[in-house]
Parts: structure tokens; C-alpha cells; sequence
């Protein structure tokens, strides 16, 4: 088997790889990498690529899947679970509203790959051509998977996202997959050691207490796939005593998890957590909330549109409020500035925030000890390619691994081809 990089070479983002198994190309993942404007994977020709599997519904994993329907005359089969697909079709359909102008491919396109769809579940073989592909559970998000390619002997493994841990949402990463001849994992956190969940969460808990104690309303931008869903959980499960509300394109993500209970850690907890928080409808409701004593939940996580940026605008007045960071913030980002700068920065307009702003770590993906308990407890001498992080992440953890384990293992370029 020969495995080509495509992208998430000593980057967060773009993940694409080719795995080639004689004749047959099943290509794993096919993301943008969202900056201004949408950075897109190495070409692949249509007609060339037998399968595409999607590891989850993050853009920087589907984003660029649609571009591969552009014909109508292609059908190639689309290998994913199905919250995968439907939380994808959400969430490209969002990036196609924000920055279409920028993209090969249109809704209808979209259409077409939901069309090509073949629903897998966790550890059940598929066949493509004499390849097997076998998805198993990934902790990540919400129907999120990693995936193990099979043919002549030979295994492969790739990481995906992945979270060993699990969370209140999603239980802990399947790695009962037996022996395998090479791994792509990720490095995001390889180099970070994250503070732990639990403390994480008490002390999101504390500072929801003290803003709400002192009158004021506290806003938690969240990504609305997953970690918005994390949150709303982590309050419910502190039996936290004041309202919670849910606003914006979360509230989809929340229709679609509730379809697929058989996806989730604990069912009625998810149940309980969301349907106990008020979904906002309507503008007349919104703006009256931001003077509530509650809890306020709403994308986009890096507050880059959507009805964050109402909420920090209103919010941001007066140090009765807070703002508690639950996720990265890129760089150039309104929520970088909020973090370093504490501005709110719309539409040119940059106003002082006098509102409490914290961050607290809430990662979906493994940390650095984590990552190294995932190389523990793999069997076989695989090959290893070390993906999705910064340059210096990929690179220094491969050579750790080099050291630790005697792996052959290396962080690859960009069009780079591995055998095994
Ligand atoms: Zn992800
Ligand atoms: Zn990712």
C-alpha cells in the first residue's frame, strides 16, 4: 500500500490522504484550511479516486469533499457515519453562505456527494474493490471516526481527530483494531500539555457563578457542532442553578445529535442538558436576554460572525458581564483580540470590552500524554507519519517517537508518497 499526503503536511488543516492499494484509491478526508479565504488540499482527478471517507464533519476534514462531485456523471461512494454526513451538510453549507465566492463547488454539489453516501457504522468492514475499510469510534465529535484500510496483508491506520479520553458528550476512542503496518496520527497537542477536563470545567462552573452572582449575564462562544453541546452537558452535569440558552446554528447541531442517541455517552444527559436550555427564536427574545441573569451559548466559536458577535457587542459594556473562551482562536481572529487586546473589534468598530473575558480549555483532541498512551497501546512495528500540528509539533514528535519506540516515523511534506 502506498499512502500520498495531500494536505495536513506540518499544518492544522487541508487533511487529505491517498491510500493506494493497487489499483484501487480510497482517499481519507478531503478538508479546507479556513483562513481569509479557503485554502484548499492537493488536486486529485475524480475519476481516479474510488472512495472518500470522512473521519467528521469538521470542515478542515469535509470542507473540500464536495469538490470532487463537480460532474454529475461521478458517483463516487462517500464512506462516513451518518451524523458525520449530516453535520457536514451543515456545516459546508455554512462556509458556502460565508465564502462561496471563493469555492469551485455550490450546494448543488453538496447534494450530489449526500447522494453518493453509503452509511457506515462503527466496525463494520466495507468493501471497496478488494480494500477494506473499517471506521472506528474516534471520542472526537459526534459521529466522528478514525479509519483502518486493509488489503494484501497490510494495515493502515489514521487518526483523524481523536480524543482517548472521551467527554460528557462522546465516550473514549476505540483502539481495538489489532496489529497495523502504519499510522497517521495527529499532532496537534503533541508538544501541549492541556490543563486537565475536570478543572476545566470547575472552574467554568466558578466564573458562571460569579458573573451571574454579581447581575451579570455571561456568553460562551462555542463552536456549534459539539462543543456548544459540550458546554450545555458540562453545566447540567454541575446541576448549575441558573438559565441556560442556546442560539444560532448550534441549534441544528442539537436537532441533528438528538436523531442519533446510539452516538452519544449518555443519551438522556444530552437529552436533559438541551432540552432544559431555552433556544433562542427570534430577534425580539435575543435582544432582551443580554439583560438576564443566565448562561448564554452561541456560535461562531472564534466569534467571526453569527450571533456572537451581537452577543459580545451587548455584553461587552459593562464589567457586570463575562465572556468565558472555550476554544482556540486564531490568529487575527475578533476572539484573539477579545483574548489579548480584551476589544471587541466588528465591523471595523473597536470598542473596549469591560467585561470579564477568561479562557478555559475545552479540546476535543488528545494532549501530549494522551497522544503517547495511543503509541503505547498499538500493536505492531508501524511506520508513522506524525500530521495536523505545526511544523515543529509534526517534527519534534516524530523524533520522539523515533526515540521512545524505535518507530520509522517522520513528518511528511506535502505530496509526499509512503509505502508499506
Ligand atoms: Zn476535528
Ligand atoms: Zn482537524
Amino acid at each position: 500500500m502506498k499512502v500520498k499526503v495531500m494536505g495536513a503536511a506540518k499544518e492544522v488543516g487541508r487533511s487529505a490522504f491517498l491510500v493506494n492499494c493497487n489499483n484501487t484509491n480510497i482517499l481519507m478526508d478531503y478538508g479546507v484550511l479556513l483562513k481569509r479565504e479557503p485554502i484548499f488540499p492537493m488536486h486529485v482527478k475524480p475519476k481516479e479516486v474510488d472512495a472518500v471517507v470522512i473521519t467528521h464533519a469538521h470542515l478542515d476534514h469535509s470542507g473540500f469533499a464536495p469538490s470532487l462531485y463537480l460532474s454529475e456523471t461521478t458517483d463516487i461512494p462517500a464512506l462516513a457515519t451518518l451524523p458525520t454526513f449530516e453535520l457536514s451538510e451543515l456545516l459546508i453549507e455554512d462556509m458556502i453562505k460565508l465564502s462561496g465566492f471563493y469555492l469551485p463547488f455550490e450546494y448543488i454539489d453538496v447534494m450530489t456527494m449526500l447522494k453518493s453516501s453509503k452509511n457506515l457504522q462503527y466496525r463494520e468492514p466495507h468493501m471497496v474493490n478488494d480494500a477494506r475499510v473499517t471506521l472506528y469510534e474516534s471520542g472526537h465529535v459526534v459521529g466522528g471516526s478514525t479509519v483502518v484500510v486493509e488489503h494484501d496483508g497490510k494495515k493502515v491506520f489514521y487518526t483523524g481527530d481523536i480524543n482517548t479520553r472521551g467527554s460528557k458528550l462522546l465516550r473514549p476512542a476505540d483502539l481495538d483494531f489489532g496489529e497495523i503496518d502504519m499510522m497517521i496520527i495527529e499532532s496537534t497537542y503533541s508538544q501541549t500539555e492541556q490543563v486537565p477536563r475536570e478543572q476545566s470545567e470547575r472552574e467554568l462552573i466558578e466564573f458562571a457563578y460569579e458573573v451571574i452572582d454579581r447581575g451579570g449575564t455571561l456568553f460562551i462562544p462555542s463552536f456549534s457542532v459539539e462543543r456548544a453541546q459540550e458546554i450545555a452537558s458540562v453545566l447540567k452535569a454541575y446541576n448549575f442553578k441558573h438559565k441556560v440558552v442556546m442560539d444560532g446554528m448550534a441549534l441544528k447541531a442539537n436537532q441533528i445529535m438528538s436523531r442519533h442517541p446510539a452516538f452519544l455517552r449518555d443519551a438522556d444527559q444530552f437529552r436533559k442538558a438541551i432540552g432544559e436550555a431555552e433556544w433562542i427564536q427570534g430577534w425580539s427574545r435575543r435582544r432582551k436576554v443580554v439583560n438576564e441573569p443566565c448562561v448564554i451559548i452561541s456560535p461562531a466559536g472564534m466569534l467571526a460572525g453569527g450571533s456572537a458577535v451581537f452577543y459580545t457587542q451587548q455584553l461587552a459594556a459593562s464589567d457586570k458581564n463575562g465572556i468565558a473562551i472555550v476554544s482556540y482562536q486564531g490568529e487575527g481572529t475578533p476572539g484573539r483580540m477579545l483574548l489579548e487586546k480584551r476589544v471587541a473589534n466588528f465591523d471595523g468598530k473597536v470598542r473596549k470590552c469591560y467585561a470579564d473575558v477568561k479562557k478555559f480549555e475545552f479540546s476535543g483532541h488528545n494532549s501530549r500524554s494522551e497522544l503517547f498512551e495511543i503509541l503505547d497501546r498499538v500493536k505492531g512495528n508501524p511506520k508513522v507519519l506524525t500530521v495536523h500540528g505545526d511544523g515543529p509539533s509534526c517534527v519534534k514528535f516524530a523524533e520522539e517517537i523515533r526515540e521512545k519506540y524505535g518507530y520509522d516515523a517522520h513528518a511528511p511534506d506535502q505530496g509526499e508518497v509512503v509505502e508499506v
